[in-house]
């Protein structure tokens, strides 16, 4: 399922590679890489693959050219969560279907997403917000209206199960009002994110069977949410068909009309694989590397909560030396600005030397600021493979020239 690459497996550095990259202009500023192939290949596999429609949660990564290249791969619905981001979508692709999934709106964003935008699709998670969507939109009758459940995060890296989502006590009489107002009921929920097992999603969908249990409603669809994970040290998942088994045939067996939907919206799932960084190391203290990128640039999960995220020296010779783990301080003069790791690489490693940190294509990259002064805007397009790939077996010729399989 995981292939790594390293560049012993390049056969010469090449521009178009993250080494070719390093080697060939050294730059003084963080690069960030992207592989529109990564992306589309994950595209590809939702879309072919998820037993239902998949729609992209635009935050993971807003990216205009990320957004075109998941349209021109089968994603035609995308989960916006502010105006900003349905506004984003709507000049991006103007055909696409926008759905505004975040349960707390302000009422003039769901009144110009609806008049102005013809989004016709919200989630809610409380009667507030219910009267709020029905004020805003002149009590349409054309809605599908999302009720989100309050679900357990217990099998994610990332817990989204305190801030949103109505609790088992509240769920019966929203569903029934929901019901009244909505042209089609849907029921929605976030195990949390980088879900670790498919159980996390058995679960959830055992406590969607009791809500439409409990209130006696026709359910329209049934969202799945995000939480779809990627590979990173320490935190390999199953193979994503796993999850969608799972969750089909849970959904197969709710008390739903044979014409219900079910939907899910990957984030990190359907971009992570789409960019990394080059960084500099600066200067070296021992098992700790100062690096030109940090937690106010790309890196603030690796900082903040602790993200493991692949390492490569790209350095030609390759090094011989054994691994070893190291932290990185970033560039800004503060702190906080430490990641932890470990990161494993050569113990050679020194200053001058470039490092490719990878899988920040969800999440680092919608997050980098420019505080302090540091970070930069530089992209370049790459077509070698992303270090880590839950997709490459799926497609025996995704396999590029300049990769030798052992
Ligand atoms: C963040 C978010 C997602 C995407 O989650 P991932 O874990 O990145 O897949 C999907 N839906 C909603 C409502 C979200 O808030």
């Amino acid at each position: 399922m995981h292939k790594h690459h390293s560049t012993r497996e390049l056969a010469s550095p090449q521009v178009g590679s993250a080494i070719g990259i390093a080697l060939s202009s050294r730059p003084a500023q963080p690069v960030t890489l992207v592989r529109p192939h990564a992306a589309a290949r994950a595209a590809r596999f939702f879309a072919e693959k998820f037993p239902g429609r998949s729609m992209y949660a635009v935050k993971a990564n807003p990216s205009a050219d990320l957004l075109q290249i998941l349209w021109d791969n089968g994603i035609t619905h995308y989960d916006v969560a502010s105006i900003a981001e349905v506004r984003l979508v709507a000049r991006t692709l103007p055909e696409a279907t926008l759905c505004f999934m975040h349960p707390v709106k302000a009422e003039e964003a769901i009144a110009e997403a609806y008049f102005t935008h013809g989004v016709r699709v919200f989630s809610l998670d409380s009667l507030e917000e219910l009267s709020k969507v029905m004020r805003a939109t002149n009590d349409a009758t054309d809605l599908t209206l999302c009720v989100r459940l309050r679900v357990s995060s217990e099998h994610s890296k990332l817990s989204l199960a305190s801030k949103f989502g109505a609790a088992p006590g509240e769920t019966k009489e929203l569903l029934f009002a929901a019901r009244q107002a909505a042209d089609a009921l849907g029921i929605c929920f976030h195990v949390g994110s980088q879900a670790m097992t498919p159980e996390a999603y058995a679960q959830a969908m055992e406590r969607v069977r009791a809500a439409i249990v409990d209130a006696g409603v026709t359910v329209d669809v049934v969202d799945v949410g995000g939480g779809f994970p990627s590979s990173y040290p320490g935190m390999e998942p199953p193979p994503l068909e796993r999850y969608f088994a799972t969750i089909h045939r849970a959904f197969e067996s709710l008390p739903i009309s044979y014409s219900a939907e079910l939907w899910a919206e990957p984030g990190r799932a359907l971009c992570a694989e789409y960019s990394s960084i080059i960084v500099r190391v600066e200067k070296r203290r021992g098992d700790e590397l100062y690096i030109n990128d940090g937690a106010y640039g790309a890196l603030f999960d690796a900082a903040h909560i602790g993200w493991r995220f692949p390492v490569t020296l790209l350095r030609e010779p390759d090094s011989n030396a054994r691994d070893m783990a190291f932290s990185f301080y970033g560039p800004t003069c503060d702190d906080m600005d430490h990641m932890a790791g470990p990161f494993m690489l050569p113990a050679d490693v020194q200053a001058g030397d470039y490092i490719e940190i990878g899988m920040l294509g969800a999440y680092g990259a919608a997050m980098r600021t420019a505080f302090n002064g540091f970070g930069s805007d530089e992209t370049v397009i790459v077509d070698d493979e992303p270090m880590v790939s839950l997709y490459l077996d799926d497609e025996a010729d995704a396999v590029p020239s300049n990769v030798v399989t052992l």
